[in-house]
This record gives structure tokens, C-alpha cells and sequence, in this order.
């Protein structure tokens, strides 16, 4: 039987939610809260039902999933206030400001026995699922490193999002995003972190990111966000012993250029401006083979499908407090190192 929702905050991310459901195999959208009753009017006027007060949405006994969709400095209270009213919650990326926030709510969920998770929506992204294939297949060998980008040109947004007090910035906007798929492909424990901010739009809150991920085997994974790139780099790109891969832009499919023979007896040298070089001369099919790989399916609301089965008690949910606290540990690492202009350690246990 569908479960009943309720999405709280009517915004961007909630009218996201709110469409999904509408459309849903597992959920019936009950109705939506906002704090502004603006939107609870928008709302109303698409035939939507709309709850007068908060309180009103907790007291309803025929509610089963609240998610939450409103700013990132709002989601504990309410996360806990619906886990204690004894709903099962689905809460917006980043799930919290902090990692004592987070582990308040995983308390509370723990206590009340009640599913709750983060709406970690990229795990579905094609782009991110292809170059996990092609690293899980081992068809290009053993991973050296990835880099994983997403470059705007616009700035951060004018909202909340710019504002440290909301959770504004790119890490806990797009790089809590970044981080969770990456965690999801890289093998072995996380040793190190390194991370630098961009401040080129505002001096708030960190308008880009890059920040390296250090692993006890010696791989290493990239996060870059970027909003001030007026020429993008490719979205992902990966070394590995026997060739490389890459996803140039949203769309496209991941090109792997595979090396059939490490070793080449005649190569051409290749002209530069101050003289010739070997060492940097493109390879031919001679030693390569180039080809692309087919786009993997997947379909979005798999998500809420999971988050259902473990309500029912019959799926472990997808995205665990074990790997919602190792996401969050990261970005405070990274916020660490960012302040300290350093390299900090990772402990990767007890996540
Ligand atoms: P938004 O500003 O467009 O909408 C937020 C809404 O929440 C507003 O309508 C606001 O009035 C309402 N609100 C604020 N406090 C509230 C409260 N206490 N109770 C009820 N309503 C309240 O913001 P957004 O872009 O929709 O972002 C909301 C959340 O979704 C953020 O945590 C953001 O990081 C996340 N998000 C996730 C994705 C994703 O792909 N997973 C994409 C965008 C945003």
C-alpha cells in the first residue's frame, strides 16, 4: 500500500518533491507545508492541500513520511520534531549543519524507531553511474584517481545559499553531493583531506571548492565545484593502471581510452612551440583502443522506493547513518583544512 507524504517547504526542492509524488508508485502525497503562506497559496491554487501550521502536519495521524525541503540551518527541528511525532522523515542534502546536529537527529530516529535518511538524489545520475561501472568492471585496471567537477559561471545564488547562517556555500550545496558519489566508488578506508574555498563572488561563504581525498591505498579522489568558470571542464575524469575515462559534459557518454600496449617501439615525436617531445606525444590505435560506454539506466524515484521498503521493514535503506555521518565528517574535515591552509587527517572509523 502507497505510504502518505507530506513535503515541508515549498520551494525549488519541495515543488520537486511534490511533482514526484504526484506521479509516485509508493507514496500519496497527502499535502505541503510552508512557513510562508505564499506558497501554501500557490499551492492551494494547483489543487493541492495545504496544512494551516506545522503542528497541524505532526497531529495528523494518517501521515507516514514528512520530507523535508527548507533551508539548511532549519532542518534539525523539524527533522526531530517529526520523528517524535512519530513520522519517518526524508531530509534534504545536506542533512544537517554539522555533525553533532546530525548525530542528534540519528539519536532521536534511533529512539523513536523511525526511518530517516538524506535525499541523496546523484546516486541516481547517469554520468556518476557510468564511470562506477567502468571502475567496478575493471576494464581499464586499478583506479589512480577521479576527478569529479561541476563548473557554473553565475556566481552562488542570491538566497539563503549565500548566507553562512542558512548553511549557505558550495561545499554543503553541491559538494555534499559530490562527496556522497565518490565515497560510493572509492575502495578502502579515507586518510586525508586537503581543501581550498573560492571567496570570488562572496566573501560570506565559499562560492567553489576543490578538495582532495586521500585514501589509506593510495588512490585519490578530486571534488571541484566551481561558479565562476566561463569555460567548463569535464564533469568526470579517471586514471587508472590500464587507461583512462572521461564524461565531458552532463549528456554525454563516458569515453575510455583503454591501453592495448604499454609499450610503444617507434613513436612519433610531436612538435611543440620550443622543440619536439616523446614524452608527451599523443598515442595512436596502435597501442590504444577508444570507445564509449552505453548510458546505465536508472530511474530517480528508486529512492523513495527504498526509503519505503525500509519503512516496511523489508530493505535496508540506501543511504545509511554510517555513510550520512562519513559524508558530514568529510566536510567538517574540509572546512578544518580550508581555515587551517593544510592537509588534515581523517578518522575513518566509528562512522
Ligand atoms: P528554497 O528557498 O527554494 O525553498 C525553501 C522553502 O522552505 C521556502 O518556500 C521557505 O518559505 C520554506 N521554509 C523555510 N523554513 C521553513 C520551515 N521551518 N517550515 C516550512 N517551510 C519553511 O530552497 P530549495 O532550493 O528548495 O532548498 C531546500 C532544501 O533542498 C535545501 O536543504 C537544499 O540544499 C535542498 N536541495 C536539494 C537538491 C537536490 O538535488 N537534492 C536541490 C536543490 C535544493
Amino acid at each position: 500500500m502507497k505510504k502518505n507524504l507530506v513535503v515541508v517547504g515549498y520551494g525549488g526542492m519541495g515543488a520537486w518533491h511534490v511533482n514526484h509524488a504526484q506521479k509516485s508508485d509508493v507514496v500519496n502525497l497527502v499535502g505541503i507545508y510552508d512557513i510562508k503562506e505564499e506558497r501554501n497559496e500557490v499551492a492551494r491554487e494547483k489543487g493541492i492541500f495545504a496544512y494551516d501550521s506545522f503542528e497541524e502536519v505532526l497531529a495528523d495521524e494518517k501521515v507516514d513520511i514528512v520530507t523535508v525541503a527548507i533551508p539548511n540551518d532549519s532542518h534539525k527541528n523539524v527533522v526531530i520534531r517529526a520523528l517524535e511525532a512519530g513520522k519517518n522523515v526524508i531530509c534534504e542534502k545536506p542533512v544537517a549543519m554539522n555533525l553533532s546536529e546530525l548525530d542528534e537527529m540519528i539519536e532521536t530516529a534511533n529512539r523513536c524507531g523511525k526511518i530517516f535518511s538524506v535525499h541523496q538524489n546523484r546516486r541516481f545520475d547517469i554520468d556518476f553511474l557510468a564511470m562506477k561501472q567502468i571502475k567496478e568492471s575493471g576494464e581499464i585496471g586499478q583506479l589512480i584517481n577521479i576527478e569529479s567537477r561541476v563548473h557554473g559561471s553565475r556566481g552562488i545564488p542570491g538566497d539563503w545559499r549565500g548566507k553562512k547562517e542558512h548553511g549557505g556555500g558550495m561545499l554543503l550545496d553541491w559538494g555534499v553531493h559530490l562527496i556522497d558519489q565518490l565515497l560510493q566508488m572509492m575502495d578502502g578506508k579515507l586518510q586525508k583531506i586537503y581543501c581550498e574555498f573560492d571567496n570570488i563572488t562572496n566573501l560570506e561563504v565559499d562560492d567553489g571548492i576543490k578538495l582532495t581525498m586521500m585514501f589509506e591505498n593510495g588512490q585519490k579522489a578530486l571534488v571541484e565545484v566551481g561558479t565562476y568558470n566561463f569555460i567548463e571542464m569535464p564533469r568526470f575524469y579517471m586514471r587508472a593502471t590500464e587507461g583512462t575515462a572521461i564524461i565531458d559534459g552532463w549528456n554525454d557518454k563516458a569515453k575510455v581510452v583503454k591501453c592495448t600496449n604499454m609499450h610503444e617501439s617507434n613513436v612519433v615525436p610531436v612538435v611543440t612551440a620550443a622543440g619536439l617531445t616523446k614524452t608527451m606525444a599523443p598515442r595512436t590505435d596502435a597501442t590504444t583502443k577508444t570507445y564509449e560506454i552505453e548510458q546505465p539506466k536508472s530511474d530517480v524515484h528508486d529512492y523513495y522506493r527504498n526509503f519505503v521498503k525500509a519503512v516496511d521493514g523489508v530493505e535496508p535503506q540506501l543511504v545509511t547513518h554510517s555513510q550520512m555521518r562519513r559524508v558530514m565528517k568529510v566536510m567538517m574535515a574540509a572546512f578544518e583544512s580550508a581555515k587551517l591552509g593544510q592537509t588534515v587527517d581523517f578518522d575513518d572509523n566509528n562512522n
